[in-house]
């Protein structure tokens, strides 16, 4: 896996053949040098996962689905998506673990299938973690987040594979972000659950959560972060390259 930084796009359910054009720009500065340290994934609905593969292919953009089933392939289940094949339709990446997923039962013990069959079938998957709001008020933020990691990597043995998102489920969509200073002690939290359970293995973390181009100046400071995952400001192309640019500079 890539070790530049990591702009994570999640289109959620929004999305259409006409909104593929947008994305021209980014793919414009993806290919400038200046911009070479970043890694840009673009994460758009399944029924576009095609398109974008088609309209990148010329670029370093990487594109990842936003969830999948947690069985295998060929099985009667309706309306569902393998990761075997978000892999033959040309995606590298997918997302699980998701908090609008989670809520709707979603369970560890699927995202830990979801996250196997992901990495059997050869996929980088964006491991999505985070306290709710009653957690954080509660005290359990480090409890929570440990048992999603413990469930959700259970018989896990490599990380190489796994980008770890720091995702408050506060903090989505609401405009909300932890101080700089509290971020950086929930990473490195995060980071020594993770180091508890895999020693000595690298793990690539991710903070997402209300990023926009205002609040990624103070977010860029944490030294800590691999990158961000980036929901509402991703799907406007514009406020999605200032985020990368102003990361970059
Ligand atoms: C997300 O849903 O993964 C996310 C980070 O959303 P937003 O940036 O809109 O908060």
């Amino acid at each position: 896996m890539t070790n530049k930084i990591l702009f994570i796009a999640n289109w959620k359910m929004f999305g259409d053949l006409k909104s593929i054009k947008s994305i021209e720009s980014v793919i414009n500065i993806s290919k400038k040098k200046r911009y070479r340290k970043a890694k840009i994934i673009y994460c758009p609905p399944f029924t576009l996962l095609n398109n974008f593969v088609i309209k990148t292919k010329k670029s370093t953009i990487s594109i990842g689905a936003q969830n999948c089933h947690h069985e295998k392939d060929p099985g009667p289940f309706t309306g569902s998506i393998s990761s075997s094949m978000i892999k033959k339709i040309g995606a590298e990446y997918v997302i699980v673990g998701h908090s609008e997923n989670r809520s709707n039962g979603e369970t560890n013990k699927q995202i830990n299938d979801k996250i196997r069959n992901a990495i059997t079938n050869n996929l980088n998957v964006i491991f999505c973690i985070g306290e709710s709001l009653s957690d954080k008020k509660n005290k359990k933020t480090n409890s929570i987040i440990s048992k999603q990691i413990n469930l959700g990597l259970n018989k896990i043995e490599k990380i190489d594979k796994i980008i770890f998102a720091y995702e408050p489920v506060w903090s989505i969509g609401t405009g909300k972000v932890l101080k700089n200073q509290d971020l950086k002690k929930q990473i490195l939290n995060i980071k020594n659950i993770i180091f508890k359970k895999f020693r000595k293995q690298k793990a690539k973390i991710i903070y997402g959560g209300s990023v926009n181009n205002k609040n990624i100046n103070d977010l860029k400071q944490i030294s800590q972060l691999d990158g961000f995952l980036i929901g509402g400001a991703s799907q406007n192309s514009k406020k999605f390259i200032d985020i990368i640019k102003k990361t970059i500079n």
